[in-house]
Order: structure tokens, then C-alpha cells, then sequence
């Protein structure tokens, strides 16, 4: 059993309210109610110690690609432990795992893409990128070009690097975010903001506010843009068919710098290997983290194309972390892919994940709760709303209706997340259809209870 897990759940309960501060929780309410304590996982299922399986809607944080319970990945760990636990990448050194991480990364990306920056996470990764594209420019003879557009309700992370990226005005709100020379245009999200214009013209639209902030900000004190590909934590916001290829046209134009923030995309959330691939952009620079490693271990980084990697490579980049390019992380990562590749879960996704997943969930839109149902590949999300022909948002109290869809999924054992009014979803890649059907089952038992 694991450290604690033989400590009753009342004791286990009491200490985390007492010496645990949870991530984006009010940890007064948490501590009154006690936390959910996960004890084990295997497959798409969590087990509590209260002894319920709870399907995992998310992935755990949107990230257990390969799901859970593969011995493999634990396999490589203790292996990789005994023989190199740690040792940096600093300095002049390097090791197999991280050499091989970067080459099978590579070789996965598309062909333009062939560097890797390695990092802790998500987060860290995007703080790399913001640094990278600025000395970019300077390196280029343009120290000017230090602004970065991002897009409102987008998530990159939580440092104040990456935190000032995203567009979550929440965190805006607290601990002096956003730092200077971060811009936020809106986002593509035609349900909630599209009023009476076409999904198409409404893509379009957004896409053309890029233009205009880089014009009024100035083309020569532009250095990226960064988004992604499909928005995840913002509420699985699908961009319409017109947005992307704008976007890319408009980067192309005034040669402003493309990064694709991939850390819930990639590895295979979209159908293939980049949501840039699903979405049809050529990005600079890719953020990746998450599915990288299944969750198994905490890695991240960026993917840095040839023209930006020939630039950087001829300087000293003062940047980096302990854990760029973990040994034990790095094995796990590699052991990953393999899985993923061995096993063929790309196919699985295109021809019997995602088409299952879609039909369950297309199918929760003849409830009278739900609005838009939208899905790419393994992420999707629907629109709760009081009345579909209008649009209506819950005007009383925002985010009602969304968190009791969340508290009643809870209760069925199945875990799904609410973004405000949105619900969401992101299971493990390898579920099977009849596991879908299970959810759809849950998600439907819910709405009903909160209707
Ligand atoms: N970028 C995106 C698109 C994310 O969804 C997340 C996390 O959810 C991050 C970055 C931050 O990653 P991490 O939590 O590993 O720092």
C-alpha cells in the first residue's frame, strides 16, 4: 500500500486540511468538507478510500494519455533510478535518456521542429518561451520585438511568467499579474461571444484582432503569439474552421512568432500526434508537458524549430532548470511513447476512441440543460444553458448550474470538470467503447440531477 493508505479516511482527512494547501481551492471549504482521497488507479478507473471506482473523465489533469496502471512505465522508473537517478544537463553534460527523449520527440514533430528545451512542466516550459523568443529577437538585432499577444480565458500555467501568458482573469486578480509587454486579444468562442454572426465570420473576426493589435502595438515591438491549438482549461473552446489559417497568415505577414501551447494537445488528445497537425498551423516554437510523460512523471518543454534553435544555439542561453531533462522523467517519457506507438493508440483514437466518445457525446445535446456539444478528438465539452435557441447563460449566478453538474458527476463516480457554464472532458486515450457508453450513462444521471 501506498505511504498513508492505511491511515483511516476521517485521519487522512484531518491532516491534509491541516498541513496540505491545495492548488486553486479554497481550502476552508475543503477542509469543512474533507478531500476525496484517491488510493489507487488502474486502467480509466480511480479508486477512493472509501473503496468507490470512479471513472476518470480527465485524465487526471488532463494528461494520463496511456491511462493507468502500466507496470512498464514503473518498470523504467526503478531502473533508471538504480542506475542514474539525477544528474543535470548544465554545464557540458548530457545523458542516454534525455538525449534519446529529444531525438524520439524529433522525430515525432513536424519535420521543422527537430530541438528541445526541456522542463519541470507546463508552466516552466512556457516561462523558457518567453524568454526564448525575446533573445530570439535581440540575437536578431531586434530588442524591440518583446511583446507577446496571448488570448483571454487562455491557460498556459501558474508562474508569473506563464500565468501573465494566460488570459484567466481570476488569477489575474491576484499576486501582480500580468508582467509588462503581455497583450490579450479575445477568444474564438462563438457560443458564448458570437452573437448573430456565423461560427465562420465570428472566426474570422478573432483572427483579424490579432492584426489589429499587432498594428496598433507596432509590427517591430512584436515578438510571438502564442495559443492553443484548441483552448483546454478555458472550456474545450473549438475555434471555428475560418480562425487558424487567419492566424497563420497573419503570423506569416509580419513575421511574428508562433507558438503553439501543446501541453494538453499534444501526444495524441486530437488524433494525432500535435493539435498544430489537427488544426493545420506550422508553429515555431511548441509548448508540450502532460502527455508527454502520461503523468507518470512531472516533464516538460518546448520544441524549438530549426531557424529559432540555429539563432539560440549561438549564444549563451542564461536559462534552465534542475530537472531540465530528468534522467528518471526522460525514461518514463520514452517509455511512453513507446507505448503509445507500440500499441498503435493513435489508430485507436481515430477509428474507435473518438468516434465512440463523440457519438455518446453529440448525444447529451437532445437534453433540455445542454447547448453546443462540441469534440476534437478525445476533448470535448457542451454548453449548459436555460435556453438553447438564444444562447442563454445562467444570468443569476454564473457558474451554478456547471458546478452542481460537476458535484452531482462526482457522486455517480465519474469525474467530469466545469468551466463556469461549460462541462468538460478528457478521458485516458486507450478507454474503450463500452467504457463510453458507461459515461455517457453518468454524465446524462447527472445533468438530470441538476436540471
Ligand atoms: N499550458 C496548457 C495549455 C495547460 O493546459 C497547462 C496546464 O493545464 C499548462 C500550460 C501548465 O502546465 P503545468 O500545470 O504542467 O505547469
Amino acid at each position: 500500500a501506498a505511504i498513508t493508505n492505511h491511515l483511516p479516511t476521517a485521519e487522512l482527512q484531518a491532516l491534509d486540511a491541516a498541513h496540505h494547501m491545495h492548488p486553486f481551492t479554497t481550502n476552508n471549504e475543503l477542509a469543512a468538507k474533507g478531500a476525496r482521497i484517491i488510493t489507487r488507479a488502474d486502467g480509466v478507473y480511480l479508486t477512493d478510500s472509501e473503496g468507490n471506482h470512479i471513472m476518470d473523465g480527465m485524465a487526471g489533469l488532463w494528461c494520463v494519455n496511456i491511462g493507468y496502471g502500466r507496470g512498464e512505465l514503473a518498470d523504467v522508473a526503478a531502473r533508471q533510478m538504480r542506475e542514474l537517478p539525477f544528474y543535470n544537463t548544465f554545464f557540458m553534460t548530457s545523458h542516454a535518456p534525455v538525449i534519446a527523449l529529444a531525438a524520439k520527440i524529433a522525430e515525432l514533430a513536424p519535420a521543422h521542429l527537430n530541438h528541445v528545451f526541456f522542463a519541470g512542466s507546463g508552466s516552466e516550459a512556457n516561462d523558457t518561451n518567453i524568454r526564448m523568443v525575446r533573445t530570439y529577437w535581440t540575437q536578431k538585432g531586434k530588442p524591440s520585438k518583446s511583446i507577446i499577444i496571448s488570448r483571454k480565458n487562455a491557460y498556459h500555467g501558474s508562474s508569473v511568467g506563464s500565468g501573465s501568458l494566460g488570459g484567466m482573469t481570476p488569477m489575474h486578480a491576484q499576486g501582480g499579474l500580468p508582467i509588462p509587454d503581455i497583450h490579450h486579444i479575445d477568444q474564438p468562442n462563438w457560443w458564448a461571444e458570437g452573437g448573430s454572426a456565423t461560427p465562420e465570420d465570428f472566426g474570422l473576426q478573432r483572427a483579424q484582432e490579432l492584426e489589429k493589435a499587432i498594428l496598433e502595438l507596432g509590427e517591430d515591438r512584436v515578438a510571438a503569439f502564442i495559443a492553443e491549438p484548441i483552448q483546454g482549461a478555458g472550456g474545450v473552446i473549438v475555434p471555428p474552421s475560418t480562425y487558424w489559417p487567419e492566424i497563420q497568415r497573419i503570423c506569416d505577414k509580419y513575421e511574428i512568432l508562433l507558438i503553439a501551447d501543446e501541453v494538453i494537445c499534444g501526444f495524441g488528445r486530437t488524433g494525432e500526434w500535435f493539435g498544430s497537425t489537427t488544426v493545420g498551423i506550422k508553429p515555431d516554437i511548441m509548448t508540450i508537458a502532460k502527455g508527454l510523460s502520461s503523468g507518470y512523471q512531472p516533464i516538460g518543454g518546448s520544441i524549438v524549430s530549426d531557424e529559432v534553435a540555429e539563432v539560440m544555439n549561438a549564444c549563451e542561453f542564461n536559462h534552465g532548470y534542475t530537472y531540465s531533462g530528468h534522467p528518471v522523467a526522460s525514461a518514463v517519457a520514452l517509455e511512453n511513447l513507446r507505448i503509445m506507438e507500440d500499441e498503435s493508440l493513435l489508430d485507436h483514437v481515430r477509428n474507435v476512441a473518438a468516434p465512440a466518445l463523440a457519438e455518446m457525446w453529440h448525444g447529451l445535446g437532445d437534453h433540455p440543460m445542454v447547448g453546443e456539444t462540441k469534440i476534437v478528438g478525445m476533448m470535448a465539452s457542451l454548453a449548459l444553458t436555460p435556453d438553447k435557441d438564444s444562447r442563454a447563460k445562467f444570468a443569476a449566478d454564473a457558474g451554478t448550474a456547471g458546478y452542481m453538474t460537476r458535484e452531482r458527476s462526482f457522486a455517480n463516480n465519474l469525474i467530469m470538470r466545469h468551466v463556469y457554464d461549460r462541462m468538460v472532458i478528457s478521458p485516458p486515450l486507450i478507454i474503450t467503447p463500452e467504457e463510453i457508453t458507461e459515461m455517457g450513462k453518468r454524465a446524462r444521471t447527472a445533468l438530470d440531477e441538476s436540471y
